[in-house]
């Protein structure tokens, strides 16, 4: 393929990536965002392979690491649950940061070409960057995939003087990114560029580690853009416009969602890097832990439940974690259809920031068909709640905890939340008493005009499902 071709193709793979990114914006259009995605990668590999920068001898070696790779995704993809795909992302970001270091080492050692005087210091900056980048997302996905995944506490770990540890790790960085440009020689160099991943992999770790359960959606998002920004770096070490163009596409998605998160959390960016959200004293310890009974519950069975739904006119039903770990989603919408054709108006109140990834329960709703115009976001629907006859709380918990907007001392305080208690009578179903990703108890439970329906958000939707049916 020619290099006027192969240009021609990536700026077709470029459209194609942006209007991708454009139609995944609405549940809609997201299925012809994805196509567009998966064709434009395709012209993206096909256009790399047969381009004029790979010879014939190196085809095989990349058809067999696609192989290979491509294998591990496949069985990856098909085997994990739809609770574990926060995780799955999570780990994927760090194969970018890993990526990244290992193409700026190899550019570093690559001697087949020759840089002199500014081109020199240029290329040196971009991989010595690049690599920075790199490390930085590959240990900082790997600890927050230990603590998506719960292998690692929620609970942020905060050095002594961490803020002067980040600002020594930061000062040690500039200053052997001047010993490598200084340097007389490739060992020289090499050892500033490994003093300096080593730096950047602690510095990912103390990040991520710092930082509170309840940060943790914006973590997430913010290493999706430090995932770009990696590829957009590899982009530079490989003087390859499209991954340049790529990365900077997923980069800034990312930080315009972080932003967005931190908006929904009510939180500054600068303190959630910082860390330490969720240290207060009224902080429930481990994430998912048992949180302290703060008084009298009052239980409500499946039959009750059906008979309060059947005497409604208008539901809210609010989903979160739960609903993705009991897999309910189908059974919501069966008695969402059912209810809706005896006149029930329902519908759902989705949190930015519910479940364990940005548009978790959007994606499940949509995957159990129900309908985009009866899914609404909280600022849509959180001052009809006065006018709600019922609130259906669905596995959720931190969503829906007055304590963000009543207790100034508590963890998640200043975080908007769906006001479910604030519609007539409220409904919560969780299987025990246990707080949720924030770890913090929840007054909700305790409040007169709430009930708690106890036990697997499935089962106990079915057997409301088979009540309402009687
Ligand atoms: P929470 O984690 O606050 O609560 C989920 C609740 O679901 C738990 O209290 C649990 O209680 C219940 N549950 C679990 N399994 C089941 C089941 N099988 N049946 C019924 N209930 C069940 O979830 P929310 O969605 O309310 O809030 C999301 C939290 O996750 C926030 O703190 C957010 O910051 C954080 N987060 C969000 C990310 C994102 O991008 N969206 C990323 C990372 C973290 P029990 O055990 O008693 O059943």
């Amino acid at each position: 393929m020619s290099e006027s071709l192969a240009t021609v193709s990536y700026i077709g793979a470029t459209i194609l990536f942006i209007l991708s990114l454009g139609g995944l914006s609405n549940p809609e259009t997201s299925r012809r965002g994805n196509l567009f995605g998966m064709v434009g990668m395709t012209i993206a590999v096909l256009a790399t392979i047969f381009g004029p920068r790979v010879t014939l001898a190196g085809v095989p070696w990349i058809v067999g690491a696609m192989l290979v790779g491509g294998s591990v995704g496949l069985i990856a993809a098909k085997k994990v649950q739809m609770t574990q795909m926060p995780e799955l992302v999570a780990l994927m970001h760090s194969l970018v940061g890993l990526a990244a270091c290992l193409v700026g080492f190899a550019s570093y050692i690559d001697t087949s070409i020759v840089f002199a005087g500014a081109e020199k210091a240029i290329h040196e900056l971009e991989i010595y960057v690049g690599i920075y980048i790199g490390a930085v997302t590959f240990s900082g996905s790997l600890i927050a995939f230990g603590k998506l995944s719960g292998k690692i506490g929620g609970k942020p770990m905060l050095l002594p003087g961490r803020h002067v540890i980040n600002g020594i790790a930061a000062l040690a960085v500039i200053f052997f990114g001047y010993y490598l440009l200084q340097a007389h020689s490739p060992q020289e160099g090499a050892t500033a560029l490994i003093v300096m991943t080593v730096i950047g992999l602690l510095f990912g770790i103390h990040m991520v580690m710092a930082i509170g359960g309840a940060d943790m959606p914006v973590v997430v998002s913010m290493l999706n853009s430090y995932s770009g920004w990696a590829a957009a770096a590899t982009g530079f070490m490989l003087s390859n416009d499209l991954l340049i163009v790529v990365g900077a596409l997923v980069g800034s998605s990312g930080a315009i969602l972080s932003y967005i998160m931190c908006r929904a959390m009510n939180r500054n960016f600068i303190s959630v890097i910082a860390g330490g959200f969720g240290t207060g004293d009224s902080a429930k310890p481990a994430a998912g832990g048992a949180a302290a009974p703060a008084g009298e519950v009052n239980p409500i069975t499946a039959q009750e439940t059906a008979e309060l739904l059947k005497e409604s006119k208008k539901v809210i039903i609010v989903p979160g974690y739960g609903m993705a770990v009991a897999q309910a989603q189908h059974t919501v919408y069966e008695i969402t259809q059912l209810l809706r054709g005896k006149g029930v108006n329902v519908r759902f109140g989705i949190h930015p920031v519910a479940g364990r990834m940005p548009g978790h329960m959007n994606v499940l709703l949509a995957e159990a068909k129900v309908p985009y115009d009866i899914v609404m976001e909280m600022d849509e629907l959180n001052d009809d709640f006065p006018d709600t006859d019922v609130s259906i709380v669905i596995g959720a918990n931190d969503i829906v905890n007055p304590a963000a907007e009543d207790d100034p001392t508590s963890p998640i305080a200043g975080m908007p939340v769906l006001q479910v208690w604030k519609a007539k009578s409220s409904i919560v179903m969780k299987r025990s008493m246990a707080s949720g990703y924030a770890g913090v108890d929840n007054p909700l439970f305790y409040k007169d005009n709430n009930r708690m329906l106890f036990g697997d958000a499935k089962k106990m939707l079915d057997e409301v499902l088979t009540a309402l049916k009687t």
